[in-house]
């Protein structure tokens, strides 16, 4: 055990879920790289006093993120996101300056500027900003923090919100960025962060996304613990599908908005299934224990006797390979060009492009949706393959 939450600054917080020493989700090798490969303990846990799910001893993030090769403005679902998102900040509060915080590519800053909003991003990746500034955004390359403040406030004066999507639980430390959002915001300002939710993953029984680069899944019940540290409330509450299941919370000073009522349906829900309670997330790991042991137990089976290949070399595959040790798989299909010609994390499967995998002759007899999010567009791009779909989660299927 451990003290201090990262959402209530209490504790004591406790592991519930050991997944062992495990490589990083995201760490695809050259063959060059395999003998340097490093794993790292990846263990989960919970708070006794708040029930916030999170990683108490995080890997250094100069590790964790050291290959930062994710560029949003090329990834359409997420442009569609951000568009949606700046219509949405638009409507529901109609701002006149926003900040960003962890903008990457400036993406949404630039759907902001379209729609006449003043908007500047910041982010720590240099290379990234690099390229936005090129695409003519105001992007500062840094960390968002009190120490930028002054600089900000130069240019943009009061902010009336302060937005930050799916990089606020990847950071160790929220303290500092609710402070400098304390310093900018006007007044009535408006901080809107979209997290991963903890109520999709415990729906779906996703444990496959509780690697590494995953800090902290908050709920919303755990957000307001630690936003009211800090003077704020939550105002607002949308469950978003991005990322596997996403919660978006708009939040203001204690007492300068009303609450709205989706506030109050989102914690209705939260308490419907037991959320904010550290039993559950005992109950949610022994179910998730059971599902790793008869898929990976199947799996094993099948391959003494057949050939099976995976399909999605996403950091879920990662975490499927190596806790259910399938070394035994003769490829793993991805159309990104980045990875594929490169290596699984920890078994060392060869990634192959779909032309290799349509070319492959005789066709695997199996192949494991490791991407099982996306079955319906994999079984599309592959109409040719007449073998047998296997889909790990929420209950392990057969197509
Ligand atoms: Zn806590």
């Amino acid at each position: 055990m451990t003290a201090s939450c990262r959402a209530c600054g209490g504790g004591p917080v406790r592991s519930f879920f050991d997944l062992g020493e495990m490589p990083l989700a995201g760490g695809f090798l050259t063959e060059a790289q395999i003998p340097g490969e490093q794993r790292y303990p990846l263990e989960i846990s919970v708070c006794e006093g708040c029930s916030c799910v999170q990683i108490t001893d995080p890997v250094d993030p100069e590790i964790l993120f050291q290959d930062y090769s994710f560029k949003t403005g090329t990834v359409p679902g997420l442009v569609r996101h951000f568009v949606g998102f700046a219509d949405w900040l638009k409507d529901t509060y109609a701002p006149a300056t926003v900040v960003e915080f962890g903008a990457n590519d400036g993406t949404l800053v630039a759907a902001l500027e379209e729609r006449g909003i003043r908007a500047i991003g910041v982010d720590l990746a240099g290379n990234i900003t690099e390229m936005g500034r090129a695409e003519g955004r105001d992007l500062i390359t840094g960390a968002f923090g009190p120490e930028l403040v002054p600089v900000l406030c130069e240019k943009v004066g009061e902010a009336s919100i302060v937005a930050g999507s799916n990089v606020f639980p990847h950071n160790a430390h929220p303290g500092p960025i609710l402070e400098a959002t304390d310093a900018l915001l006007a007044r009535d300002g408006v901080l809107v962060l979209e997290v991963m939710y903890a109520g999709d993953l415990l729906e779906l029984l996703q444990w496959d996304t509780l690697y590494h680069e995953h800090l902290t899944f908050y709920s919303l019940g755990t957000l307001r613990t630690l936003l009211a540290r800090f003077g704020f409330e939550p105002v607002e509450a949308v469950r978003l599908p991005m990322h596997g299941g996403s919660l978006r919370v708009a939040a203001a000073r204690t007492g300068a908005r009303s609450v709205g009522s989706s506030v109050a349906e989102v914690d209705a829900y939260e308490s419907a299934c037991g959320l904010n309670e550290v039993a559950t997330w005992d109950g949610f790991a022994d179910d998730c224990r059971r599902r790793i042991a008869t898929f990976g137990d199947t799996m094993r089976r099948l391959g003494e006797t057949s050939s099976i290949w995976a399909y999605g070399a996403a950091g879920k595959a990662t975490m499927w390979v190596n806790v259910c040790a399938m070394g035994y798989l003769g490829g793993v299909v991805d159309a990104s060009p980045l990875r594929a010609g490169k290596r699984m994390p920890g078994t060392h499967t060869p990634i192959v492009s779909p032309e290799e995998f349509k070319a492959q002759d005789p066709a695997p007899d199996y192949v494991f949706v490791s991407a099982w999010n996306y079955l319906d567009a994999i079984r599309g791009n592959e109409p040719q393959y007449e073998g047998y779909w296997i889909v790990p989660l929420p209950q392990m299927r057969i197509h």
